[in-house]
C-alpha cells in the first residue's frame, strides 16, 4: 500500500489530505473537509493534469500579445511539450476569445484557445 499526503485545490480550503491507494485504485483518505477531495486526490495520484496558460505572439494586431490556455487540462508530464510546440506560434489578428491558436498541441488531443480579443 502507498501513502501520502496532497492538498486538494478544489477550493481555497486547501486541505492536506492524507492517502492510501495500491496500484489500481485509491483505497482511503482522511483529513478532507469534504467528498470533493476523492476525485481530485484519485486524478492527482493516476492522471495528474494542468491546464496549460501563456502567451504567445500576435501578427499584425492591436496588442502584441495574446493570452492562451488549454482549453482543457493536459497530462502534467507534457507541459513543456506544450510550452515547446507554443514556443514557435504566432497568432494572427483579428483574434477572439475561444478561437484555436494550436490544434491538437502536442498530440494530446487538446486545442489551445485564444483567452483575449485582439483587433
Ligand atoms: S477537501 Fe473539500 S473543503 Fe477541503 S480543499 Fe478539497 S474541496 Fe475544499
Amino acid at each position: 500500500m502507498n501513502t501520502g499526503e496532497i492538498v486538494c485545490v478544489v477550493c481555497p480550503t486547501s486541505c492536506l489530505v492524507h492517502a492510501e491507494w495500491d496500484d489500481e485504485e485509491l483505497v482511503s483518505i482522511d483529513r478532507a473537509r469534504c467528498k470533493l477531495a476523492w476525485d481530485y486526490v484519485a486524478a492527482e495520484i493516476f492522471d495528474p493534469r494542468r491546464t496549460v496558460t501563456t502567451t504567445v505572439p500576435v501578427d499584425a494586431g492591436q496588442s502584441p500579445l495574446v493570452s492562451v490556455k488549454t482549453a482543457s487540462p493536459v497530462p502534467k508530464g507534457m507541459v513543456f511539450d506544450v510550452m515547446n510546440d507554443l514556443a514557435g506560434v504566432v497568432a494572427k489578428a483579428p483574434i477572439t476569445v475561444g478561437d484555436v491558436i494550436l490544434k491538437d498541441v502536442s498530440g494530446t488531443g487538446i486545442d489551445v484557445v485564444a483567452t483575449m480579443n485582439v483587433a
